[in-house]
């Protein structure tokens, strides 16, 4: 554990803050400069707690620097709860943790009242410290990695992910979900599973169990890979207001022959289940392997077997003969 001393820097815009920090921080410490701002924050003076895959950041004579092997202990076993949780084998990056002693420091310091907060892109943490501090430390480091790892994805995904991955395997979420559910203060899981839906639009209370409980179900039924899935395309596979649905709405305007690819591969990925299913792609997010685009072939020829008089009948190879028409659904 090596802990470095900073003196609060306040001329940060006036001097070069490189040359400020050369002389409080040892040559070899190396701050990026997007994190500069808060360390040169006016009122702020922090000591650094570099560990593996962290650097700590706490104040003197503050509950952080009493707890700071305890939140070590914390941080470290977060990330790799967090890792396990994504089925992921390491991350990379630093990230920076910034223990503050309340919500108004806090303020002070991001201009948020907030517990807690995360810049994925700055690999920076704000924690404020309190009895409840791992918590609120792991949602926020589940925002860091899974958006650094996965990119960013939907709101209700990113605040769903990070209650799952805090409340996972303890009944906290379900007696929460329960106790709204019971004072019928449910929210519809529509008005939440949205692109639209913004974390500022409920309060954290009323909407973050639900959503965790939400992913926790598509986690528990679907497995990891398809969540991956989600996170990086969005909530639904069968999503009618974009190219596949304007496809539909050509042909019918036209009276043209449609084939609702779309509906069909995901009928016959449902049927599969996700570990075959996952088989089927080459990679994570987009792109058939062979078996795949096999799959996606016979959706075709079912499709064109299930026009009207069937149309195509003489072109079809051996192959093709063997697929049944499409059904509805
Ligand atoms: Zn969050």
């Amino acid at each position: 554990m090596l802990t470095t001393f900073i003196r609060a820097v306040s001329l940060l815009g006036v001097a070069s803050g490189a040359a400020l920090f050369a002389q409080a921080v040892p040559a070899e410490h190396f701050i990026a400069d997007e994190l500069r701002p808060y360390y040169a924050h006016t009122g702020f003076s922090w000591k650094i707690d570099s560990i593996s895959h962290f650097e700590l950041n706490y104040e003197s004579d503050t509950e952080a620097a009493r707890r700071i092997t305890q939140l070590e202990e914390v941080a470290l076993r977060a990330r790799s709860s967090i890792l396990k949780m994504l089925g992921e084998p390491d991350y990379q990056p630093t990230v920076h943790v910034f223990f503050v002693e309340s919500v108004e420091r806090m303020k002070q310091l991001i201009g948020s009242e907030v517990i807690g907060r995360s810049r994925p892109t700055q690999h920076a943490v704000f924690c404020v410290v309190a009895p409840f501090s791992e918590l609120s430390l792991k949602h926020e480091l589940t925002h860091e990695i899974a958006t650094n790892l996965w990119g960013p994805a939907e709101q209700w995904m990113e605040e769903g992910m990070a209650n799952f991955a805090v409340d996972n395997k303890s009944s906290l979420m379900k007696r929460q979900c329960l106790a709204m559910m019971q004072s019928r203060q449910w929210t519809p899981l529509k008005k939440l599973v949205n692109a639209e839906w913004e974390s500022s639009s409920l309060s954290p209370d009323e909407a973050y169990p639900e959503l965790g409980g939400f992913i926790e179900y598509l986690y528990e039924t679907y497995g990891v890979a398809r969540l991956q899935k989600i996170w990086k395309d969005g909530r639904i596979l069968r999503e009618k207001d974009s190219y596949a649905g304007w496809a539909e709405q050509v042909a019918e305007a036209e009276g043209a022959p449609f084939l609702d690819l779309n509906e069909l591969a995901a009928r016959r990925y449902e049927e599969l289940g996700p570990q075959k299913t996952e088989a089927l792609f080459g990679d994570p997010h987009t792109h058939t392997s062979p078996a795949g685009a096999e799959v996606n072939a016979s959706c075709v020829v079912a499709a064109l077997k299930a026009l009207k008089d069937d149309p195509l009948a003489p072109y079809f190879s051996e192959k093709a003969r063997d697929v049944p028409p499409a059904g509805d659904p």
